[in-house]
């Protein structure tokens, strides 16, 4: 065997894969914009829809010329792609976590390095919208899927067993929000009434880890 070629148990999360897994994303954003607006009008401003899909579609259209070095490339233009064209918070949150995962994925990797660039992501999110769980947002489905694919990816799994059971867990994360009243992001002005309903950034963010499990089954 060629000692310069890394060896993996299972396929690696490589730069076809990462590629994938942003198409994943955008085909499901622009699949569900209708129910992230709802939800986002419910308690926001009633656009997470639009500023998602908006962002995604240019991250393909910056994907479609670009001739990434790695995985962790096509993940930091998706970043900084949202960052510069997503007005509402959700642009720079996502765009900072897709950067950052970008970042320590410079190389095809294995599950428990994903699960270092997905501890990564929830990082960004963190350290810029100062979020704890419980507070109603994207930490609240992010922190339960990173939870379950680091705790899969411990015990030997391939990607897809760690992002199945991630995705399983950012939607329980995402339905878990209606219970809790928002104490960030525009959600927080409606303070009680802000109680009953499902956070949009959580939900988008379940739809982030599932199409991370229907890319790497695929
Ligand atoms: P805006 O609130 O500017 O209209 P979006 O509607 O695109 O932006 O996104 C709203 C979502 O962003 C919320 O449902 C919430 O999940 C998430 N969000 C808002 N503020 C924060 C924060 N400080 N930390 C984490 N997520 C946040
Ligand atoms: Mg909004």
């Amino acid at each position: 065997m060629d000692p310069d070629t890394p060896a993996f148990d299972s396929r690696p999360f490589d730069t076809a894969l990462a590629e994938a897994w942003i198409r994943a994303v955008a085909a499901a954003v622009d699949q569900e914009q209708s129910r992230l607006t709802e939800l986002d009008s419910a308690i926001g401003d009633g656009d997470h829809g639009s500023n998602l899909r908006r962002g995604f579609t240019a991250a393909l259209a910056a994907l479609d010329g670009l001739h990434p070095t790695g995985p962790g490339a096509v993940l930091t233009k998706t970043g900084t792609t949202l960052i510069s064209k997503v007005g509402g918070a959700s642009g720079p949150l996502y765009g900072k976590a897709f950067r950052a995962m970008g970042a320590a994925l410079p190389e095809p990797a294995a599950p428990a390095t994903v699960a270092e660039a997905l501890s990564a992501g929830l990082d960004a999110v963190r350290l810029l919208g100062k979020a704890e769980p419980g507070d109603k947002t994207i930490v609240d489905a992010w922190t339960p899927a990173l939870a379950a694919f680091r705790a899969a990816a411990a015990t030997g799994a391939t990607l897809a067993e760690a992002a199945a059971p991630a995705a399983d867990a950012a939607e329980q994360g995402a339905r878990d929000t209606v219970p809790l009243r928002a104490r960030k992001g525009r959600a927080s002005y409606l303070g009680e009434r802000s109680i009953g309903h499902q956070d949009p950034g959580a939900t988008s963010t379940a739809l982030v880890f599932r199409a991370l499990a229907d890319t790497t089954t695929a």
